[in-house]
């Protein structure tokens, strides 16, 4: 049946919160690791996101990477398209949220798109095309400090016109407050008037229904993952609620990889390690002896105990690592050999993983192969499960980034397994 709405993500943990945003309609949403295979486009899903890397390459780089996705996407069966961003509008002075958007729209001979970063529910919100991130404009907010894209203005039609060629204008809060005709009529003002890029105030999810419905049959919308949420409601009009398939059973038995020090999950792995054998891997010893003895830990547990191993440390003890190996070497020692044990374990009939770590998780996906997931329950806001093809066997895995998810979370996720 092909795909209703081909989405582009500029990072692999915005594909996900988006994937997970268009899940919760109970739709089936399929994330893309890179654009795939042609062939693959049979294969497609309703709703398809395709993960890339593009939010700092250099611009032309960022379009010929978003053209391709695109093309793809179009491949699958796609008419309209989103074009993911952070909702902190992260980008440089150069682009590559304009440029991108620009280039897309070419493509798709559309005169006209918006531009919406905002996610009210975690306190993103622009008033007046200005982006607030809680209580502060964007520009006094961390992103000021931010070690790629500091943003230093809160303005988004100032941000938007240097990276565009076209007019940019705003709808603001005041029409969108009037409901979807208003919208409606303001896009078309603004056409007439040759304005291509809309930048559209939201500080509610309200607001952000209002939009959806008044845009949601242009060609290319922009904004973070929020926006998108109403599109699956939206497009299954007349056509019953959307309904994913059933997931494929995978044998019990899991394997927790944490590689994540960030605070939540020093906890999460502190109160997994009550109820569950744990390993924990030292930085110097991998870089001496490689990953040997913790496969060997590995090969002695009992698969239905769950096991964890995880690199999680204290502050001062990662300090301790990096001062040793350098900060990057400690990193890659670290993400290798959780790669390496996630193979090992999946060779030897683990069919269902836990990965704590955004790099991690980059790392423990690329080993294992997975280039597709399908998305399904959320275990904690922003991280459900998925599904994946490993060396030919089906495997669940819920990627987890830093401070995501409760205390509980490794234990919540093997439960929803089993419930769902
Ligand atoms: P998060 O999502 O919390 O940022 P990431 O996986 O993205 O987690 O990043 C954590 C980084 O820290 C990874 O590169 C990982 O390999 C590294 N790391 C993990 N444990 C240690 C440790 N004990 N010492 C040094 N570096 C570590």
């Amino acid at each position: 049946m092909g795909a209703v709405l081909g989405c582009i993500a500029d990072d692999f943990t915005g594909a996900t919160d988006l994937a997970g945003l268009l899940a919760r309609s109970g739709a089936a949403v399929s994330l893309r690791i890179g654009v795939p295979d042609e062939s693959e486009a049979e294969t497609a899903a309703e709703f398809e996101v395709i993960a890339l890397k593009c939010r700092t390459a250099p611009v032309e780089e960022a379009i010929a990477s978003c053209r391709a996705a695109l093309g793809w996407l179009q491949s699958a069966g796609a008419s309209r398209f989103f074009w993911k961003y952070c909702s902190t509008f992260d980008s440089t002075p150069e682009g590559n949220i304009g440029p991108v958007a620009e280039a897309l729209m070419a493509d798709l001979g559309a005169s006209q798109t918006i531009y919406c970063p905002a996610f009210p529910e975690n306190g993103r919100s622009i008033f007046m095309g200005n982006l607030f991130v809680g209580q502060q404009p964007l520009h006094e907010s961390p992103m000021k400090d931010h070690p790629l894209t500091p943003m230093r203005d809160a303005n988004l039609m100032r941000l938007l016109a240097p990276q565009v060629r076209g007019e940019v204008g705003l709808i603001d809060r005041l029409t969108v407050a009037k409901g979807p005709e208003a919208v409606r009529a303001a896009l078309a003002e603004h056409a007439s008037n040759g304005v291509a890029h809309l930048v559209v105030d939201a500080v509610a999810d309200a607001d952000l229904a209002i939009i959806a419905e008044a845009c949601q049959d242009m060609p290319l919308l922009t904004g973070g993952s929020a926006i998108a949420q109403p599109l699956p409601a939206l497009y299954a009009k007349g056509q019953g609620a959307p309904q994913r398939g059933s997931a494929p059973s995978v044998p019990e038995g899991a394997l927790v990889l944490s590689g994540s020090c960030s605070q939540m999950t020093r906890a999460q792995v502190a109160a997994y390690l009550a109820q569950a054998p744990g390993y924990k891997l030292d930085p110097l010893e991998l870089a001496k002896s490689g990953p040997g003895a913790a496969l060997n830990w590995l090969k002695g547990q009992a698969p239905e105990q769950n096991p964890l191993i995880y690199a999680t440390a204290e502050p001062d003890e990662v300090r301790r690592a990096q001062s040793e190996l350098g900060v990057s070497q400690a990193g890659e020692v670290v993400e290798r050999a959780l790669a390496a044990i996630s193979v090992a374990a999946r060779d030897q009939g683990t069919r269902r993983f836990v990965v704590a770590g955004g790099e991690t998780s980059g790392a423990v996906t690329s080993a294992l192969g997975v280039t597709r997931l399908d998305i399904r329950e959320e275990i904690a806001p922003g991280v459900p499960w998925c599904f994946a093809k490993s060396a030919g066997s089906d495997i669940a895995i819920t990627l987890k980034s830093g401070n995501f998810g409760a205390e509980s979370f490794f234990a919540d996720a093997l439960v929803k397994l089993d419930a769902s």
